[in-house]
């Protein structure tokens, strides 16, 4: 049984008020709020267990190991990893796809090579392609979209070729929640030679992701959008392909032995793991990951759709509110502007009420040139926001209309 009421019970912060008003918090797909066991996990953590992970002999040690290991194994389970040699830990979906961009890169693009975006990439998806196409003289191409925001796949097909080394992906656009078609650029790809990374930092949290299911090479998310503490994140890839690239950064951790003649590198996942992971940080996200499992992914996503198809349909009666990224393949947010407004002063109104949405560009220029906008309001969903909330968002933004007319 999906009980909204015990879910929201769940998260403490939810239940304060903002300049007088109860919070209503729908900027999630910047960050989401943590469960009560998220942050009692993350206090047991420094009250109980703290010690640097694999270099004790001692008790603590081996305890925080011991956890941070079977973080591991429960981030395996959720994304159905083949082994979890396959997880590597990471500080956030920019630092996992700035490991396979350096690290795939240096292995495998070369003059000329050809490596294929979205147009609706978030920057985390753009410029670490676009810095090491600069460092090897490739080339990068864009799949360009529809004016809805929808990425053209008979445009993709065209640009797909011999020269393509990787394509990467989001699997859902940040600025729109538009799913992109991700079996079918997937299956596509898959005629060719090249390698496929899904940006999967706004899709984790809301769908089933099984990794073995889509076939991608690499898989990367954030903690801190599925309910966790900041300052970890996932890269999953292909332990075949993993095995043959270089690691990414040097130092502690990573290392078998080193010598001044000689260093030789460690197995997976820590080849890739240089320095002291954020321990604590990977147990909160095997928490959270606990919290989503016993809330049921499934029982997510049917309630988050719903609260989608009650906003849009509420917000689309709005006179002059346009809705940027109309799809029937969306999850989670609500991306707008309203005549004769800027979506600051709507963003700031809304706050006056209570009400936290995103404003601006959500970063990603290129989609809101795309749009011929500067930026919009967005909202977005997860699993504690209630239709109660849409009704107060929607009332907020006739009263900021009204004010701003
Ligand atoms: N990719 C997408 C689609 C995102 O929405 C975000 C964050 O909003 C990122 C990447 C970057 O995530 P992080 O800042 O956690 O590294």
């Amino acid at each position: 049984m999906f009980d909204i009421e015990k879910i929201r019970r769940q998260f403490p912060i939810l239940t304060q008020k903002v300049n007088g008003k109860p919070l209503v918090y729908l900027d999630n797909g910047a960050t989401t709020q943590k469960p009560r066991q998220v942050i009692d996990i993350v206090n047991k953590m420094y009250s109980e267990y703290n010690s640097n992970i694999h270099r004790g002999v001692h008790y603590l040690s081996a305890k925080s190991t011991e956890l941070y290991e079977n973080a591991r194994e429960t981030v395996r389970k959720f994304i159905n990893a083949e082994t979890p040699e396959e997880i590597i830990f990471t500080k956030g979906t920019t630092d996992a796809i700035n490991l396979a961009a350096f690290s795939f890169g240096e292995k495998y693009i070369k003059e000329n090579d050809e490596i294929i975006v979205g147009l609706t990439e978030h920057h985390s998806n753009i410029v670490p392609w676009q810095m090491l196409c600069k460092r090897k003289k490739a080339k990068l191409k864009v799949i360009p979209a529809d004016e809805n925001g929808e990425l053209k796949f008979e445009e993709f097909k065209k640009l797909l070729g011999k020269k393509t080394k990787l394509v990467a992906f989001a699997h859902v656009a940040n600025s729109t929640g538009i799913i992109n078609p991700v079996e079918k650029i997937i299956e596509e790809t898959r005629k060719t030679e090249a390698k496929i990374l899904i940006d999967g930092a706004q899709a984790i949290q809301h769908k089933k992701i099984d990794v073995k299911t889509l076939d991608c090479d690499f898989y990367a998310f954030s903690g801190h959008k599925i309910y966790a503490e900041t300052g970890i994140g996932v890269l999953y890839g292909k332990k075949e392909l993993l095995e043959t690239m270089p690691p990414y950064q040097g130092g502690g951790d990573m290392i078998k032995s080193v010598s001044f003649e000689k260093t030789e590198y460690a197995d997976l996942p820590l080849k890739f793991e240089a320095g002291t992971s954020n321990y604590v940080a990977a147990v909160s996200l095997a928490e959270a990951l606990n919290f989503v499992n016993s809330t049921g992914i499934e029982n997510i996503e049917k309630h988050e759709s719903e609260l989608l198809a009650y906003a849009e349909e509420k917000l689309s009666s709005i006179n002059g509110l346009k809705i940027f990224g109309k799809s029937r393949n969306k999850t989670s947010a609500v991306s707008f502007n309203i005549k004769n407004t800027h979506f600051y002063d709507i963003g700031m109104i809304l706050d006056k009420l209570g009400t936290a949405v995103r404003t601006g560009t959500h970063c990603a220029e290129p989609t809101m040139k795309h749009f011929g906008i500067t930026g919009t309001v967005r909202a977005s969903f997860a699993v504690y926001n209630t239709f109660d909330e849409i009704d107060k968002l929607y009332e907020g933004i006739i009263k900021a209309q009204k004010m701003l007319s």
